[in-house]
């Protein structure tokens, strides 16, 4: 089973359009050139439509950090599933800041996730160290939509702190828990096909030791997507 790397960039809360637009101008030219890795940007939601404009016709992905689940209505604040689509191929749910700062559990998350679905979305689904995760955040998916599913591995512990997984650690988990979980879920091809990336604290200097592992499809990568030669060089290191 051939699944194509994927590296993707959460900038989070960084970037005015104008910081965005100067970062996109500094990658697009190196990136675009290195066909073996799908890229994705996920800046936050005002740099959206700009980027958008600015990836056309390089190959590059874009996806935005989060949505809510209802197609529209009186949910001040909050981005619907219609409105991502227009824009992004990709949608990150269920990243631990949101589990941590702003409440979402893998009952929201779920929804998030078929509502992604449901608009033609594919969610890049974080998970962390809890089988919950997984178990309920993932179940009464579109079985026909799974294989179209990014999962995000992410022990907490590793994200923003300079202290990765190793290699052979992540590996194992997505060995034995996740693609596993998956199967039983929704069969052995969709498990097989789902991409799995590593996210937490991947750098240029340790992406490699993740890419190496025959389970593990790429990176979520945070901190260093802020960074052009940094990044740069972690799809180049998906590339290999
Ligand atoms: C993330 O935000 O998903 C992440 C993994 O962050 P960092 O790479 O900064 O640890």
């Amino acid at each position: 089973m051939m699944r194509k790397p994927m590296v993707a960039g959460n900038w989070k809360m960084n970037k005015t359009i104008a910081e965005a637009r100067t970062l996109v101008a500094e990658m697009t030219p190196r990136l675009r050139s290195i066909q073996e890795v799908e890229v994705v940007l996920c800046p936050p939601f005002p740099a959206l439509f700009p980027v958008a404009a600015l990836l056309q016709g390089t190959g590059i992905g874009l996806g935005a950090q989060n949505m809510y689940w209802e197609a529209k209505g009186a949910f001040t604040g909050e981005v619907a599933p219609g409105m991502v689509s227009e824009f992004c191929r990709y949608v990150i749910l269920g990243h631990s800041e949101r589990r941590t700062y702003f409440g979402e559990t893998d009952e929201t998350v779920n929804k998030r996730i078929q509502a992604a679905q449901a608009a033609g979305l594919a969610p890049i689904v974080c998970i962390g160290e809890r089988l919950s995760e997984y178990e309920s955040g993932l179940k009464d998916l579109d079985p026909a939509r799974v294989q179209d599913l990014v999962v995000a591995y992410e022990p907490v512990w590793a994200i923003g702190t300079g202290k990765a997984a190793t290699g052979i650690s992540a590996e194992a988990v997505v060995h034995e828990v996740i693609r596993p979980g998956i199967a039983r879920m929704y069969g052995d091809p969709s498990a097989q096909a789902v991409r799995v990336l590593y996210g937490g604290s991947v750098t240029a200097a340790n992406a490699a030791e993740f890419f190496s592992q025959p389970d593990i499809d790429g990176a979520l990568v945070g901190g260093a997507s802020l960074k052009a030669d940094e990044f740069i060089a972690i799809v180049q290191a998906a590339a290999k």
